[in-house]
């Protein structure tokens, strides 16, 4: 096998794809875009930092994707790892096209084995693990957030400036408005509240936030519950579309468990449910579960807690 390539705009995640690039027994190649303290931590973290500078932006993937390509024949590599963050899954599937290479995104584990990388992805909405690899020589996979530590500073590496050949974009990046984003990530909970539609109204919502605050915990919620109902932003959304989380101690509230949301909640050490319907899926995975109307539920809790 050529070397392997990895690329990513974010930092945290081009650090984790070093990680998960040491691997493959291969020599590592780092692409760094236009990012001078990125470049350095890279290099700081052991590896061999390839450098573009130039009028590029990252939100450009069609270019990020052309600049990749070149980079990959000119350094000679067949594997490039990227974040399957939501840029890093665009670009996967647009480089995979430039390349005509094999393509798996949302990777959760790797394991190589010999010659052929086995990759865990979720399968059939959540309710399966999938382990795939790609036949082709080329290859473009990306990989979860946090599925790999961040490579530690190490040393030893270096920095290469890399000239890319004139690439024409299609499009014109006419202004970057950063996103608003949560200063918490609920992956990281100790304790999580998971709000469902099963809350019903918005004036449950104080007395969640009194009952996590009580717990130490952090409150996240179902997927409609922030795509429909607006109620939160789409970073607390649990499960397949969100966030997988791990906290020692999940409170479920009005969820019905399907598979999708269930996949965000399974690595949970204890978890509790509270739902009106006792045949709710979310029941059958629960350490323990309450019948009752939230309506009642809440109020009572909070009291009990404060
Ligand atoms: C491709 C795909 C990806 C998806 N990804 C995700 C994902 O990442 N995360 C996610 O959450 N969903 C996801 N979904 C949607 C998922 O399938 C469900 O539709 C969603 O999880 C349902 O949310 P819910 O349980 O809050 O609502 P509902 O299904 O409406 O369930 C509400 C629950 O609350 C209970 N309830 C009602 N009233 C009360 C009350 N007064 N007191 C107590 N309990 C009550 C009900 O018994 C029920 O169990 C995805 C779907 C698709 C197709």
């Amino acid at each position: 096998m050529a070397g392997v390539m990895t690329y990513s705009n974010n930092t945290a995640l081009a650090l984790e794809l070093l990680t998960a690039a040491g691997l493959m027994g291969q020599e590592v190649k780092a692409l760094s875009i236009n990012n001078e303290q990125q470049a350095q931590e890279l290099k700081d973290a052991g590896a061999s930092v390839y450098e573009v500078t130039g009028e590029y932006s990252a939100a450009d993937t069609n270019m990020v994707a052309e600049i990749l390509k070149q980079a990959a024949a000119a350094l000679g590599v067949d594997i490039i790892l990227l974040s399957s963050d939501r840029r890093g899954k665009e670009l996967s599937g647009r480089l995979a096209q430039k390349l005509n290479a094999g393509c798996l995104t949302d990777i959760k584990a790797i394991q190589v084995n010999g010659t052929e990388i086995e990759c865990e992805r979720n399968a059939l909405g959540g309710a399966a693990i999938a382990v795939q690899s790609i036949k082709s020589t080329k290859q473009v996979l990306a990989i979860s957030p946090k599925v790999f530590k961040q490579a530690e500073p190490a040393g030893d590496g270096s920095i290469n400036n890399y000239a890319v050949e004139e690439t024409i974009s299609a499009v014109s990046v006419k202004e970057i408005i950063p996103k608003s984003t949560d200063s918490v990530d609920i992956a990281d909970a100790d304790v999580l509240i998971a709000v469902g539609c099963g809350v019903q109204t918005k004036y449950n919502l104080p007395a969640v936030e009194a009952i996590a605050q009580s717990l130490g915990g952090l409150v996240g919620c179902s997927k409609p519950v922030a795509t429909d109902w607006k109620w939160f932003s789409e970073e607390r959304i649990i499960g397949l579309s969100g966030k997988i989380c791990s906290p020692d101690a999940a409170l479920i509230l009005g969820v019905s468990g399907q598979v999708q949301f269930a996949v965000g909640v399974r690595g949970a050490r204890v978890l509790i449910s509270i739902n009106s319907d006792e045949n709710a899926p979310i029941n059958s995975m629960a350490d323990y579960y309450m019948v009752a109307d939230l309506n009642d539920v809440l109020p009572q809790l909070k009291d009990a807690m404060s």
